[in-house]
């Protein structure tokens, strides 16, 4: 059970919106996790096309 952030009355886990108040649960830290990390995936690949573009240049 976790609790809702808007009325503070409990929900069910699985729940997407909450039964009392009808707000939808924001409490899903794993989705934001993989979210973050695949921001940070992205990001890393396009840092490593640059750093790979970078030294082609450099060491020509
Ligand atoms: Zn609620």
């Amino acid at each position: 059970m976790k609790k809702c952030l808007n009325c503070h009355n409990m929900v069910k886990e699985e729940d997407n919106f909450c039964r009392h108040c009808g707000i939808k649960i924001q409490g899903n830290n794993h989705y934001i996790l993989i979210n973050v990390l695949k921001v940070f995936v992205i990001i890393g690949w396009i840092l490593l096309i640059l750093l790979f573009v970078a030294s082609f240049i450099v060491y020509k």
